[in-house]
Protein backbone atom coordinates (compact mmCIF):
# COMPACT_ATOMS: atom_id res chain seq x y z
CA UNK A 1 0.00 0.00 0.00
CA UNK A 2 1.75 3.84 -0.81
CA UNK A 3 0.58 6.30 1.92
CA UNK A 4 2.41 9.63 2.71
CA UNK A 5 5.26 9.22 5.26
CA UNK A 6 3.32 12.02 7.46
CA UNK A 7 0.45 10.67 7.22
CA UNK A 8 1.42 6.93 7.94
CA UNK A 9 3.13 8.80 11.75
CA UNK A 10 -0.09 10.20 12.23
CA UNK A 11 -2.09 7.26 11.90
CA UNK A 12 0.44 5.10 14.46
CA UNK A 13 0.10 7.92 17.09
CA UNK A 14 3.25 9.77 16.67
CA UNK A 15 0.96 12.97 16.86
CA UNK A 16 -0.70 15.47 14.73
CA UNK A 17 0.63 16.08 11.28
CA UNK A 18 2.46 19.10 12.67
CA UNK A 19 3.90 16.77 15.16
CA UNK A 20 5.45 14.47 12.68
CA UNK A 21 6.63 17.34 10.46
CA UNK A 22 8.92 18.12 13.26
CA UNK A 23 10.04 14.86 13.60
CA UNK A 24 10.88 14.34 10.05
CA UNK A 25 12.63 17.84 10.15
CA UNK A 26 14.80 17.07 12.95
CA UNK A 27 16.08 14.20 11.07
CA UNK A 28 14.78 11.70 13.32
CA UNK A 29 12.36 9.58 11.06
CA UNK A 30 14.24 7.27 8.43
CA UNK A 31 12.75 4.98 5.52
CA UNK A 32 14.87 1.82 4.78
CA UNK A 33 17.97 3.15 6.41
CA UNK A 34 17.78 6.91 4.76
CA UNK A 35 17.08 10.01 6.93
CA UNK A 36 13.63 11.20 5.52
CA UNK A 37 13.97 14.54 4.32
CA UNK A 38 9.98 15.27 3.22
CA UNK A 39 6.57 15.02 4.96
CA UNK A 40 4.91 14.24 1.96
CA UNK A 41 7.12 11.40 0.75
CA UNK A 42 5.75 8.13 -0.67
CA UNK A 43 6.39 4.96 1.12
CA UNK A 44 4.96 1.41 0.89
CA UNK A 45 4.23 -0.14 3.22
CA UNK A 46 4.61 -2.96 4.62
CA UNK A 47 7.76 -3.36 2.21
CA UNK A 48 9.61 -0.29 3.50
CA UNK A 49 10.93 0.24 6.81
CA UNK A 50 10.58 3.17 8.77
CA UNK A 51 12.31 3.85 12.46
CA UNK A 52 11.77 6.37 14.65
CA UNK A 53 14.34 7.70 16.65
CA UNK A 54 16.10 4.35 15.89
CA UNK A 55 13.08 2.52 16.73
CA UNK A 56 11.19 0.42 13.95
CA UNK A 57 7.48 1.43 13.51
CA UNK A 58 4.91 -1.54 13.32
CA UNK A 59 3.89 -1.16 9.62
CA UNK A 60 1.27 -3.76 10.23
CA UNK A 61 -2.07 -2.52 9.10
CA UNK A 62 -3.96 -0.68 12.43
CA UNK A 63 -7.59 -0.65 12.99
CA UNK A 64 -9.65 2.29 14.96
CA UNK A 65 -13.25 0.74 15.37
CA UNK A 66 -16.15 2.17 17.06
CA UNK A 67 -18.68 -0.46 18.05
CA UNK A 68 -22.38 0.08 19.54
CA UNK A 69 -21.95 -2.21 22.16
CA UNK A 70 -25.46 -4.27 22.80
CA UNK A 71 -25.73 -5.66 26.63
CA UNK A 72 -25.08 -9.30 27.34
CA UNK A 73 -21.31 -9.07 26.03
CA UNK A 74 -18.25 -9.24 27.48
CA UNK A 75 -15.27 -6.58 26.55
CA UNK A 76 -12.63 -9.52 26.50
CA UNK A 77 -10.95 -11.13 23.71
CA UNK A 78 -12.18 -14.83 24.56
CA UNK A 79 -14.61 -15.80 27.83
CA UNK A 80 -15.61 -19.21 29.09
CA UNK A 81 -19.38 -18.45 29.93
CA UNK A 82 -20.62 -15.36 27.89
CA UNK A 83 -19.99 -14.13 24.10
CA UNK A 84 -17.40 -11.42 23.67
CA UNK A 85 -17.51 -8.22 21.59
CA UNK A 86 -15.49 -9.47 19.55
CA UNK A 87 -17.95 -12.15 18.09
CA UNK A 88 -19.63 -9.20 16.85
CA UNK A 89 -16.81 -8.45 14.41
CA UNK A 90 -15.94 -9.75 11.58
CA UNK A 91 -13.40 -12.34 12.61
CA UNK A 92 -10.16 -11.22 11.09
CA UNK A 93 -10.50 -8.59 13.37
CA UNK A 94 -9.48 -11.25 15.89
CA UNK A 95 -6.32 -12.18 13.47
CA UNK A 96 -4.93 -8.88 12.86
CA UNK A 97 -4.88 -8.40 16.80
CA UNK A 98 -7.72 -5.94 17.46
CA UNK A 99 -8.96 -5.38 21.10
CA UNK A 100 -11.73 -3.57 22.89
CA UNK A 101 -9.64 -0.42 24.33
CA UNK A 102 -10.75 0.06 28.11
CA UNK A 103 -14.30 -1.77 29.15
CA UNK A 104 -17.89 -1.82 29.48
CA UNK A 105 -19.95 -3.41 31.93
CA UNK A 106 -21.75 -6.96 30.43
CA UNK A 107 -25.06 -5.03 30.79
CA UNK A 108 -23.71 -1.50 29.94
CA UNK A 109 -24.28 -0.52 26.38
CA UNK A 110 -23.15 2.20 23.69
CA UNK A 111 -19.91 2.80 22.34
CA UNK A 112 -16.67 1.23 22.27
CA UNK A 113 -13.62 1.70 21.08
CA UNK A 114 -11.48 -0.96 19.51
CA UNK A 115 -7.75 -1.30 18.10
CA UNK A 116 -4.96 -3.11 17.33
CA UNK A 117 -2.33 -0.22 17.83
CA UNK A 118 -1.29 -0.50 21.43
CA UNK A 119 0.28 2.71 21.69
CA UNK A 120 -3.10 4.42 21.07
CA UNK A 121 -4.92 2.21 23.14
CA UNK A 122 -2.68 3.14 26.04
CA UNK A 123 -2.90 7.14 25.32
CA UNK A 124 -6.77 6.46 25.44
CA UNK A 125 -6.85 4.42 28.87
CA UNK A 126 -3.76 5.88 30.42
CA UNK A 127 -2.81 9.18 28.52
CA UNK A 128 -2.18 12.84 30.37
CA UNK A 129 -4.75 13.87 28.12
CA UNK A 130 -8.03 12.68 30.51
CA UNK A 131 -10.76 11.75 27.66
CA UNK A 132 -14.41 12.88 28.97
CA UNK A 133 -16.81 10.37 28.54
CA UNK A 134 -20.81 10.82 28.63
CA UNK A 135 -22.67 7.99 29.69
CA UNK A 136 -26.86 8.30 29.59
CA UNK A 137 -28.19 6.48 32.78
CA UNK A 138 -31.71 5.48 33.98
CA UNK A 139 -31.71 5.00 37.82
CA UNK A 140 -33.70 3.87 41.02
CA UNK A 141 -34.00 6.18 44.12
CA UNK A 142 -33.64 9.44 44.87
CA UNK A 143 -30.62 11.64 43.84
CA UNK A 144 -30.38 14.52 46.48
CA UNK A 145 -29.56 18.19 46.24
CA UNK A 146 -26.67 17.05 48.49
CA UNK A 147 -25.80 13.75 46.37
CA UNK A 148 -25.56 15.60 43.54
CA UNK A 149 -23.40 17.97 44.61
CA UNK A 150 -20.95 15.34 46.06
CA UNK A 151 -20.75 13.70 42.68
CA UNK A 152 -19.86 17.47 40.53
CA UNK A 153 -17.50 18.11 43.55
CA UNK A 154 -15.91 14.75 43.52
CA UNK A 155 -17.75 11.67 45.25
CA UNK A 156 -15.62 9.41 48.19
CA UNK A 157 -17.37 5.47 47.06
CA UNK A 158 -17.97 3.63 50.02
CA UNK A 159 -14.48 1.50 49.92
CA UNK A 160 -12.46 5.06 50.29
CA UNK A 161 -12.16 5.79 46.14
CA UNK A 162 -11.49 9.03 45.77
CA UNK A 163 -13.74 10.01 42.19
CA UNK A 164 -12.92 13.32 40.39
CA UNK A 165 -15.48 16.36 39.99
CA UNK A 166 -17.91 14.99 36.79
CA UNK A 167 -20.30 16.73 35.52
CA UNK A 168 -24.10 15.14 36.21
CA UNK A 169 -27.11 16.90 34.55
CA UNK A 170 -30.91 15.65 35.11
CA UNK A 171 -32.71 14.98 32.18
CA UNK A 172 -35.94 14.40 34.26
CA UNK A 173 -36.48 12.53 37.18
CA UNK A 174 -34.73 8.92 37.17
CA UNK A 175 -33.14 9.65 33.77
CA UNK A 176 -29.72 11.87 33.65
CA UNK A 177 -26.17 12.48 31.74
CA UNK A 178 -23.17 12.46 33.73
CA UNK A 179 -19.48 13.28 32.04
CA UNK A 180 -16.73 11.42 33.59
CA UNK A 181 -12.84 11.63 32.71
CA UNK A 182 -11.97 8.33 34.76
CA UNK A 183 -12.37 4.80 34.07
CA UNK A 184 -12.44 2.84 37.48
CA UNK A 185 -14.24 0.35 37.99
CA UNK A 186 -18.25 0.04 37.77
CA UNK A 187 -17.16 3.90 38.53
CA UNK A 188 -20.59 5.57 37.06
CA UNK A 189 -23.12 2.56 38.95
CA UNK A 190 -20.90 3.15 41.97
CA UNK A 191 -20.82 6.96 41.69
CA UNK A 192 -24.56 7.16 41.69
CA UNK A 193 -25.04 4.45 44.47
CA UNK A 194 -22.78 6.21 46.85
CA UNK A 195 -24.96 9.33 45.70
CA UNK A 196 -28.48 7.41 47.01
CA UNK A 197 -29.29 5.96 43.30
CA UNK A 198 -28.88 2.70 41.77
CA UNK A 199 -28.44 2.40 37.90
CA UNK A 200 -30.95 0.39 36.11
CA UNK A 201 -29.52 1.47 32.94
CA UNK A 202 -26.51 2.53 31.68
CA UNK A 203 -25.25 3.41 27.96
CA UNK A 204 -21.90 5.21 26.48
CA UNK A 205 -22.90 7.95 24.40
CA UNK A 206 -19.30 9.41 24.04
CA UNK A 207 -15.65 9.06 24.06
CA UNK A 208 -14.00 12.48 23.69
CA UNK A 209 -15.13 13.87 20.00
CA UNK A 210 -16.29 10.49 19.35
CA UNK A 211 -19.64 9.70 19.33
CA UNK A 212 -22.63 6.94 18.10
CA UNK A 213 -23.21 8.74 14.82
CA UNK A 214 -23.89 6.01 12.29
CA UNK A 215 -24.14 3.34 15.09
CA UNK A 216 -27.78 3.40 15.01
CA UNK A 217 -28.31 0.26 15.87
CA UNK A 218 -26.82 -2.21 18.77
CA UNK A 219 -24.20 -4.25 17.10
CA UNK A 220 -23.36 -1.77 14.64
CA UNK A 221 -19.68 -1.08 13.91
CA UNK A 222 -17.59 1.43 12.26
CA UNK A 223 -13.96 2.92 11.86
CA UNK A 224 -13.48 6.11 13.54
CA UNK A 225 -12.84 8.74 10.90
CA UNK A 226 -9.76 10.51 10.40
CA UNK A 227 -11.39 13.93 11.35
CA UNK A 228 -12.26 12.12 15.31
CA UNK A 229 -8.99 10.17 15.32
CA UNK A 230 -7.17 14.03 14.86
CA UNK A 231 -9.35 15.78 17.73
CA UNK A 232 -8.66 12.89 20.59
N1 LIG B 1 -19.27 2.83 34.67
C1 LIG B 1 -19.89 1.70 35.02
O1 LIG B 1 -20.34 1.56 36.14
N2 LIG B 1 -20.03 0.74 34.11
C2 LIG B 1 -19.58 0.83 32.84
O2 LIG B 1 -19.75 -0.09 32.03
C3 LIG B 1 -18.93 2.02 32.48
C4 LIG B 1 -18.79 3.01 33.41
Amino acid sequence: MRLRLDKFLANKAFGSRKEVYHLIKQGLVMVDGVVASKKDMSIQIPEQTITVNGELVDSRQTYYVKLNKPAGYVCAVEDARHPTVMELLPPDFLTMGVVPVGRLDKDTEGLLLLSNDGVWAHKIINGKKHIPKTYYIEYAGELSEEGIGRITEGILLGDGTQCKPASLEIVEPGKAHIVIEEGKYHQVKRMIGAAGGEVTYLKRLTVGPITLKGLENLGDFADISAEDMEKL
